[in-house]
């Protein structure tokens, strides 16, 4: 396979590779796990989606992410193997609302897939600022009630891959959807211990929208969304004339992307910096967030014990 290049990993690369190269590969693979398992094989963009499947999807399925964990996945330039692979998958499942800005094209070159927007029927929030503002804010997730959406969409789109199982993604969706509400009330619990004046959620990316939104919280951040993931002066300056004015105690980043211009507002400002959220991406095992679920609580409880530490020591 001399022409599956190690890092040849270009959009350009991908785009040119012609329909009879992915049908000759495709067959060589055919060997590989979903078909020695003899479940359907269901992709999802990254590793969220991924979890949330699974949860939904139990035994019945194989689910798999196609970025990896710990990768930037609103820039991830798909493989020739991503391709490979997508090939080989019954159901591809995705955000939508932008977030994967490489994926209407990644689609263009899989042929037969089916795909499933796990975003339909979400009120998306507009980006405030920037070169993407006004669409959608990607990141509907983060906030437990939308997740409810993501998890009905999906039992959705198993129910009709997959009618046989029927029962099993009903039971399922219903269990975690279950889960997902009692971690909505405990957020809603840890987050009101933090007192109104000090409800601010400083962030590297603006990927606290639909969290904010539904549990009370001002946002305040270094970049709006993860196009260039590189801070300007600019945006380090603006930030901490916010942090200045707001008397945030606590700031924070996220997993993905480089802390290093937050941990300049902290210098500049006095405020702690509080650690890195999780967002764009689940841990391995061996980290915090092996799980959606584990996700959510666990920035919920870096947030209001940053915030409230912040403001009992002043
Ligand atoms: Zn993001």
């Amino acid at each position: 396979m001399g022409f599956w290049l190690p890092g040849c990993a270009a959009n350009e690369a991908v785009s040119n590779i012609s329909g009879a190269a992915i049908a000759e590969t495709t067959e060589s693979a055919t060997s590989t796990t979903a078909k020695a398992s003899g479940k359907k094989k269901v992709l999802t963009t990254f590793s969220v989606l991924a979890d949330i499947a699974q949860n939904v999807a139990g035994e019945a399925l194989d689910v798999e992410s196609i970025t990896r964990i710990g990768a930037e996945i609103h820039g991830y330039e798909p493989t020739p193997s991503d391709i490979v692979k997508a090939q080989d998958a019954d159901l591809i499942l995705y955000n939508g609302m932008n977030l994967e800005r490489w994926f209407e094209q990644f689609l263009g070159n899989v042929q037969d897939a089916p795909s499933a927007l796990l975003t339909e029927g979400i009120e998306p929030i507009p980006i405030a600022a920037g070169p993407y503002a006004n669409k959608p804010n990607p990141h509907a997730w983060m906030s437990p009630r939308n997740a409810l959406v993501y998890v009905e969409n999906i039992r959705k789109a198993f129910v009709s891959l997959d009618p046989d199982n029927t029962d099993i993604y009903n039971a399922n969706a219903k269990a975690y959807g279950e889960q997902l509400k009692a971690i909505d009330d405990e957020l809603a619990a840890d987050l009101a211990q933090v007192p109104d004046n000090q409800r601010f959620l400083v962030s590297c990316e603006g990927a606290f929208s639909y969290l904010a939104r539904d549990y009370g919280m001002k946002e305040i951040y270094m970049w709006p969304i993860n196009a260039e993931q590189q801070f300007t002066p600019k945006q380090v300056q603006r930030v901490i004339e916010q942090v200045k004015t707001n008397d945030v105690p606590t700031i924070f980043c996220e997993s993905t992307v480089s802390d290093e211009g937050q941990k300049q507002v902290a210098r500049t400002t006095g405020a702690r910096f509080g650690g890195n959220l999780y967002v764009d991406s689940l841990s391995t095992e061996e980290g915090p967030v092996p799980t959606f679920l584990d996700l959510l609580e666990y920035d919920a409880r870096i947030i209001s014990n940053g915030l409230l530490a912040g403001s009992n020591a002043q």
